[in-house]
């Protein structure tokens, strides 16, 4: 079943929901960059959480980035999404484990103590980049710790990937809850016992259940609005043209000893671990159409 999410609202305009699976972006994700089970739990939660972000983006162009700063060994974790549900991310060590804690993976020991840092490219507003400490290093309650802080929208992130013991994503998914001032104590309490009926979003998405599904659990007894649906998927924005023009603001020495010693260079976008390679004719006349 491919990804996807909703975003609805209730009737009375006092909380915002957003549900996504995200199963087949996160098995993209890690075929990619080969990461091991426990970062595969992490840059997918970081991942689900960037694409519940992006959900509100219209106007071509927009794009949401997340940025988690921590000192763990994972050494930082780096996501995008735009407003197509195009979503990308890496992380810098892909190649780390920890022991499970508590019976799950240990995505706070990989994350570490730091900051998450959030961007927005709007098209009118322009761009805006907010902070918040890393709280627990989960990634959901970093997230939603973020936006009740920094973006003053209190808010509730629930993140889950399970993965099989081959290293393979077996489920994923998020829901991004938000909930107005004028939210009433009933609504909250409701909201709390769904969700604790509920249970793990990842177990959810486990047993088949759509976005529509775990929208109509998480909201039962709560009158409420589907207002869209939009596909999210692994895709990045690199490509040959622009790898060789990231060559082509090398200073000449540079490429010459490319030439001569490589014969020849290959460049490796970060975000998606696509290779693209340069033969030295390609840096030759790459060289000499420059000068
Ligand atoms: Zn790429």
């Amino acid at each position: 079943m491919a990804d996807y999410m909703v975003r609805a609202i209730d009737a009375a305009g006092n909380i915002r929901i957003f549900v996504a699976t995200t199963t087949e972006l996160i098995n993209e994700a890690r075929r990619r960059h080969d990461t091991w089970p426990t970062v595969t739990a992490a840059l997918g939660r970081a991942l689900t959480g960037t694409a519940l972000l992006s959900a509100t983006l219209k106007d071509k162009g927009e794009s949401i980035t997340l940025r988690i700063a921590g000192d763990g060994p994972v050494g930082g974790i780096t996501c995008d999404a735009d407003e197509q549900g195009q979503v990308r991310g890496f992380v810098r060590e892909p190649h780390v484990d920890l022991d499970p804690k508590n019976g799950k993976f240990d995505v706070a020991g990989v994350v570490g103590e730091g900051y998450i840092h959030v961007t927005r490219q709007l098209a009118l507003e322009g761009t805006y980049t907010g902070t918040a400490e890393i709280v627990s290093g989960e990634i959901g309650e970093d997230l939603a710790y973020y936006l009740t802080k920094s973006e003053q929208t209190p808010s509730a992130v629930s993140l889950g990937v399970r993965i099989a013991p081959d290293g393979t994503v077996t489920a994923s998914g998020g829901i991004l809850l938000q909930l107005l001032p004028s939210a009433s104590e009933e609504e909250r309490e409701q909201l709390e016992l769904n969700l604790q009926a509920l249970g793990a979003v990842s177990q959810a998405v486990e047993t088949g259940l759509t976005p529509e599904a775990i929208l109509g659990q998480v909201m039962a007894g709560i009158p409420y609005k589907l207002l869209e649906k939009r596909d999210v998927h692994f895709a990045c924005r690199c490509s040959r043209e622009r790898a060789l023009s990231s060559l082509a603001s090398l200073n000449p020495a540079d490429l010459e000893e490319m030439i001569v010693e490589d014969g020849g260079a290959e460049l490796s976008c970060q975000f998606c671990a696509e290779k693209y390679q340069f033969t030295a004719d390609e840096l030759r006349e790459l060289k000499e159409t420059r000068h």
